[in-house]
């Protein structure tokens, strides 16, 4: 996913059970090209009691989810865009909206 994504941006679902949904990325996982993010795609654990420390009962947890399935949403027009990747001349890498040009580092 090159470097379209990153922890800690808003996206927006596009796709899915949880389409128009807004989280934060928690956690990318780019060999998978996967994303985790905030109270998206939940999915309901079972634990039974009787293992160390643990409570027995139902827990919500996120699973991840494929990159394509989101957009980031830009900070400055607070949408969800396309996203440009530029290298700079020191060799880091800008993200900028290409809906408002603004940058979403
Ligand atoms: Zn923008």
């Amino acid at each position: 996913m090159a470097a379209r994504l990153k922890r800690d941006d808003e996206v927006l679902v596009i796709r899915g059970r949880d389409k128009g949904r807004r989280g934060k990325i928690q956690r990318v996982f780019p060999d998978k090209d996967q994303i985790l993010v905030e109270g998206i795609n939940m999915v309901k654990r079972h634990y039974k009691a009787g293992v160390q420390g643990r409570q027995a009962g139902i827990v919500d947890k996120e699973m991840p989810l494929d990159a394509s399935k989101v957009m980031p949403i830009c900070p400055s027009c607070d949408k969800p865009t396309r996203v440009s990747v530029k290298i700079l001349d020191d060799g880091t890498k800008s993200r900028g909206c290409k809906r408002c040009e603004g940058m979403l580092n």
